[in-house]
């Protein structure tokens, strides 16, 4: 039974790249009919953050990825945050010290300052560990006494010497691991918690997980997990590991980061993010205007394709062709502009119909409510000029409101009295039954009466009508708004 599990730790807003790996989760989860689980790794007190848990919950109902079995929806394998199983940790420390995989170590902070003042590359490990005061170097009485004691203590993992650590990952094939580079890392905290290298093989263990999909800047981390595995005598049930390539910034210099976003000009959250302590607000995708859709799909594809240059999936598209085959190794760039591209491609396929709900709103917080049934032919009218979900409002708002102020760039040059009767009479027979076709053809004909090039007075038709030089064919527009507003417009437009 396939079960994954995305396991952010709740320390602020989720970037983007944690969003395509929750994605990439719950898509093989769907695939295989299994489970996608979310697990809060909230173990780290210093690190956590209020109201992070609530927000990856719903950005996550943004996306449409909600997860199966959560914090909010347990399921049989709790509990789903990490810091409610804090009693089994120690535990399972324990058994590592007694079976000799871990030690405890007593090092105040102090002393670990002071080691690392004196050796700058200081590494708690194979070559140092005899120089400290831990178990392995303190008598089995004064280790006794110190734990009677209760004397502040962590347990670290014994990494072994000169062994190699070999496993087969779905994306990158077979990796080794020295073990003499890695150091002992600290299993169990003084605070009784867990660290993130333990806590995580405990609940994947615990919760059945299956496979693992993770950023690859978890790589260097698996040697340990997978030591855990087999010295918690667990290495058959060990879940399948896949490292997914990282998101790299637009310029493909590194990975993209959360302070990126500000730097480079775009969004690296799903959601807006308002920090609890400063209220700062860091924007995110759903705020400035992307469709759920279109940002379920630029995440899908970075790092991923099914082999043609099919580049729109929907959801239930991605789920049908997602495959670990086809993600790629290499680090997959973000370019802000295709993203924008997707959100374009993701509204003009839109029906309006699910358009109209997000449209109507963006209009009230602008003051402007629309009639329901004309709002649905606008925007499908002028769903194809719309990039980002705000520029809806720009292009319907002139369809309720009548322009406060016109381009005054693009009139000039100025009216005359030739144009103004032209106007007028225009104005005063016309016959909105006409198609847009054929009310072209009656406008360019009554100008040419006039001895007026059809030219000079379209543009001068539509800034009356829209109030700058954007929008979609005139004679559409003209249509839509009707006869007396069309009428008032122009009269407005040549007072
Ligand atoms: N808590 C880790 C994170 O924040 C989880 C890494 C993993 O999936 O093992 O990404």
């Amino acid at each position: 039974e396939v079960r994954v599990r995305f396991a952010p730790s709740p320390t602020g807003g989720l970037h983007l790249g944690g969003v395509r790996t929750a994605l990439f989760n719950y898509l093989f989860a769907k695939k295989h009919n299994g489970t996608f689980i979310l697990r809060v790794e909230d173990t780290d007190q210093t690190r956590f953050v209020e109201g992070a848990e609530q927000y990856i919950v719903d950005c996550l109902e943004w996306c449409g990825i909600s997860p199966d079995e959560s914090p909010q929806k347990p399921g049989a394998f709790g509990p789903y945050r990490q810091s409610e199983r804090k009693p089994s940790y120690r535990q399972y420390a324990e058994q590592l010290v007694a079976s000799g995989y871990a030690y405890y170590a007593f090092d105040t902070s102090e002393e670990l300052t002071a080691k690392r003042a004196e050796e700058p590359n200081f590494l708690y490990g194979q070559k140092s560990r005899m120089q400290m005061r831990n178990s392995l170097t303190l008598t089995q009485s004064e280790v006794s006494e110190l734990l009677a004691q209760n004397a502040p203590h962590v347990i670290r993992i014994k990494m072994p010497t000169d062994e190699q650590v070999t496993f087969t990952d779905m994306i990158r094939g077979v990796v080794s691991f020295e073990t003499n580079l890695v150091d002992d890392k600290v299993l169990l905290k003084a605070d009784g918690m867990p660290t993130y290298h333990l806590a995580v093989v405990v609940d994947d263990k615990a919760m059945e997980i299956s496979h693992i999909f993770r950023g690859e800047e978890w790589l260097p981390s698996a040697p340990i997990h997978i030591l855990l595995w087999k010295y918690l005598g667990w290495a058959d049930e060990m879940p399948a590991w896949a490292h997914l390539p990282l998101i790299l910034k637009p310029d493909g210099n590194g990975k993209l980061s959360k302070r990126d976003g500000d730097r480079l000009g775009f969004p690296v959250y799903a959601m807006n993010w308002t920090d609890p302590k400063t209220g700062d607000v860091t924007k995110g995708f759903k705020e400035l205007g992307f469709m759920p859709e279109a940002f379920v799909n630029l995440l899908g594809v970075l790092g991923w394709n099914d082999g043609t240059d099919k580049e729109i999936f929907s959801l239930d598209e991605l789920k049908a062709s997602f495959s670990v085959e086809r993600i790629s190794k290499a680090g997959a760039k973000f370019d802000f502009e295709k993203a924008k591209w997707f959100n374009h491609e993701w509204i003009k396929q839109s029906p309006v119909s699910s358009l109209q709900l997000v449209v109507s709103s963006l209009l009230k917080q602008s003051g402007i409510e629309a009639n329901e049934e004309k709002l649905a032919e606008v925007i499908e009218l002028v769903k194809d000029r719309c990039t980002l979900l705000p520029d809806f409002v720009v292009q319907t708002a002139y369809f309720f409101t009548s322009p406060a102020e016109y381009d005054s760039a693009a009139v000039k040059p100025k009216w005359n009295a030739d144009k103004a009767a032209f106007f007028e009479e225009f104005a005063n027979t016309l016959n909105v039954e006409l198609s847009a076709l054929e009310l072209e053809a009656s406008f360019k004909a009554l100008a040419e009466t006039k001895g007026l090039k059809p030219g000079e007075v379209m543009l001068p038709l539509r800034i009356v009508l829209v109030g700058g030089k954007f929008g979609p064919g005139v004679f559409d527009i003209v249509k839509l708004l009707g006869k007396e507003e069309t009428q008032n417009r122009i009269a407005k437009g040549i007072a």
